[in-house]
């Protein structure tokens, strides 16, 4: 038992190294990843939820490491977050998103709005709508074809230095949509303070809704209350038909999700945006 318990402990020991050693090589290819182009936008189709037409995209950043192949943002956006580096390849993707969706508009494909995802840090910062202001007047884009989506841990920061950010990107003309929707902390609250366009409610909800479920009870007064305030709703996550029928029987407004694309590349993105619906 001894000797077993000697092994575990060397096991354990080795693998905390390795863990640390991938985050250090992690952060030191990070920053050269921007300069190398190894970072790459996929989309991922909005619907309406009746029409099944095709009314936004998703930009969602991938990483084509040399070595590790393709690493989900899931393993280093926090990194970014944590060494500040996520400032520069924010703005890349809001660039890069602006950019392609002004190239599909001047091909002549219809035009729907790319939504960009915009952490806290960024968000944060004092000249964010000078960068948004840049960025717009440089890719040339129509801000009624842009929108930032933002979590609630934006809003728990509570001040008026968050209102006028959102205010102004409003003033601007882009739209302003709430991020995984019900995961927070009092979510409800925050929809009278701060005026955003629309809410897409956490995939984790949609995985469990099924009629009668708890899901379902909670979905649809989440539905009831947002669209008593005007604000427009959205599902993510919406993986079968049941779900979606579900969905459309409760008035949400729009849907996103696996069931009709997932997140795909930009050429294939263009294929989707001249086909332009479900069916
Ligand atoms: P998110 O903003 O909540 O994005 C939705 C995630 O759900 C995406 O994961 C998407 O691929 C996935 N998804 C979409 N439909 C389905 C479905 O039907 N079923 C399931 N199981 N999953 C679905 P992804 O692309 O891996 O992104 C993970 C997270 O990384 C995003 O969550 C977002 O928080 C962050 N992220 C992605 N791109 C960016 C970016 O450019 N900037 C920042 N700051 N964060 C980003
Ligand atoms: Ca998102
Ligand atoms: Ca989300
Ligand atoms: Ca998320």
């Amino acid at each position: 038992a001894k000797e077993q318990g000697k092994n575990n402990y060397q096991i354990y020991h080795s693998s905390m190294n390795i863990q640390t050693y991938k985050i250090f090589l992690l952060e030191k290819d990070l920053r050269r990843a921007l300069l190398r182009d190894e970072f790459e936008l996929y989309y991922q189709p909005r619907l309406d939820a009746n029409t099944g037409r095709i009314v936004g995209m998703e930009a969602l950043i991938r990483w084509n490491h040399p070595e590790w192949g393709l690493v989900s943002p899931d393993e280093f956006i926090p990194l970014a977050e944590e060494t500040g580096l996520i400032i520069y390849i924010g703005e890349w993707v809001i660039e890069a998103a602006c950019r392609q969706n002004k190239a599909w508009q001047e091909q002549g494909l219809p035009s729907v709005s790319v939504s960009v995802n915009i952490s806290a840090h960024q968000f944060m910062r004092k000249d964010f709508i000078h960068h948004m202001n840049r960025i717009i007047a440089e890719t040339d884009i129509n801000p009624h074809w842009l929108e930032i989506e933002i979590t609630e841990n934006i809003l728990m920061d509570n001040d008026q230095s968050t209102i006028l950010t959102m205010q102004n990107l409003q003033k601007m003309g882009i739209s302003i949509s709430l991020d995984d929707f019900g995961t927070g902390y009092s979510s409800l609250s925050y929809l009278k303070h701060f005026k955003v366009d629309t809410i897409k409610i956490d995939k984790s909800f949609i995985r469990d809704l099924r009629v009668d479920s708890e899901s379902y009870f909670i979905i649809k007064s989440i539905i009831q209350l947002v669209k008593s305030l005007h604000i427009l709703v959205a599902a993510e996550g919406v993986e079968q038909e049941e779900q979606l029928h579900i969905l459309r029987r409760m008035n949400c407004d729009q849907v996103q999700g696996y069931l009709y694309s997932k997140p795909v590349p930009a050429a294939k993105m263009g294929e989707l945006l001249k086909r332009g619906t479900l069916h």
